[in-house]
């Protein structure tokens, strides 16, 4: 068994796939051209936003946006410990500091009341000057963005979504990737939305920043290509990922409803057993992952032993939190530093979750867990 099983989606694509490369390599268009500025609608329409700027990754995707606001040495960031390493990579990377602030234990989102705390904490420590948050769609669930844009309206914060997990996902009647000044997702192949490779997309609905975006992701150009009025990067999508893309985003709807499907089915086969999934009202999650959790680490390590001896993968995502990776000590960060990120880390598991997972297979797996 697969743990997100793209073959099955791959068989129902095939032939548009393919004729879409064979034109690519026929017309050698291998960079930029037509096929990425159609994409690039199609995503800012299905999102609901004024523009998307395909890029080379879901990193970029947010070191972009912080590159073109000019955060770096001195400024704080705020996010959760709780995530994939790109979230706080990329504010390293600029030179600016990430501060951590611990999740909601039922969403596995960033915590509002946190994040308010830890904003006045910042501000009277008095070392680090408040710039942006970037909250993170964890799993596919959107954070709570009300609360979010209050907090940073009053401190004047900027927000930057990290929607890499999040696509397809619905808060309030609006759709991943329209909140905040701008939006990040990543196309790595096995997010909701995935191409054959690396990917990624911003989003806004600011024209200024949209140029600056556009700028920075071919090596800081000006209006003429070899006149270079800032610094930027090698932040490109492939013109064949933009195929892809295309083609999955055509069936990513009814994906959408059968990743639903699959998690409702798990809902009610292991909810006697283990704590499921949290999805407040007026949500959508676009499941990136369907993470259960078990009574203590070592329950989760006998139910996935368990499962792997049945051809069951599983995944723990995340075993470790940001604040306590080595890359992160001189932060000055210890265990006990954000308790529900830390206890949530320690009994996490994730089950396969794709559009294609059968009945039969759910109930397979649900059998083996009960
Ligand atoms: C995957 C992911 C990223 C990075 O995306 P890449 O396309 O792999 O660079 C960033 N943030 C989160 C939360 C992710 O899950």
């Amino acid at each position: 068994m697969q743990f997100i099983d793209l073959k099955r989606q791959y068989a129902r694509i095939e032939n548009e796939i393919q004729s879409g490369f064979r034109k690519i390599c026929e017309n050698a268009q291998f960079i930029m051209g037509s096929d990425i500025y159609r994409l690039e609608e199609m995503l800012a329409n299905y999102v609901g936003r004024k523009y998307c700027l395909s890029c080379s990754s879901g990193t970029d995707a947010l070191l972009i946006p912080l590159m073109a606001w000019g955060v770096g040495q001195g400024d704080a960031v705020f996010t959760t410990p709780f995530t994939f390493i790109a979230t706080s990579e990329v504010v390293v990377l600029t030179g600016a500091t990430p501060v951590f602030v611990d999740i909601d234990k039922k969403t596995f989102n960033i915590s509002p009341t946190e994040l308010e705390n830890v904003i006045v904490q910042t501000l009277n420590e008095g070392k680090l000057i408040p710039k942006a948050i970037i909250p993170v769609d964890l799993f596919g669930l959107t954070a709570d963005y009300d609360e979010i844009v209050r907090i940073a309206q009053k401190y004047n914060l900027l927000i930057l979504e990290d929607a890499a997990q999040g696509f397809g996902g619905v808060y309030k009647g609006k759709r991943a990737c329209s909140f905040g000044q701008v939006a990040a997702t990543s196309f790595f192949p096995a997010k909701p939305l995935g191409c054959y490779g690396d990917g990624g997309a911003i989003f806004t609905d600011d024209d200024n920043l949209f140029e600056i975006f556009k700028s920075i992701r071919i090596h800081g150009q000006g209006s003429d290509k070899y006149d270079n009025i800032r610094t930027g990067i090698n932040g490109r999508l492939d013109t064949l990922q933009a195929i892809v893309i295309m083609e999955k985003l055509k069936i990513f709807d009814d994906e959408l409803e059968k990743r639903n499907y699959v998690a409702k089915k798990y809902n009610e086969l292991l909810k006697d057993k283990l704590v499921v999934p949290f999805v407040p009202e007026n949500c959508l999650s676009s499941w990136a992952q369907y993470s259960v959790l078990a009574e203590s680490a070592w329950h989760r390590s006998e139910l996935q032993q368990k499962l792997k001896e049945n051809d069951i993968p599983t995944a723990i995502y995340y075993p470790i939190p940001l604040h306590l990776q080595t890359a992160y000590k001189e932060l000055g960060y210890k265990y006990g530093d954000f308790p529900a990120s830390e206890e949530i880390s320690s009994r996490i598991f994730s089950l396969p979750m794709h559009p294609y997972l059968t009945d039969e297979e759910i109930e397979f797996i649900c059998s083996k867990i009960n």
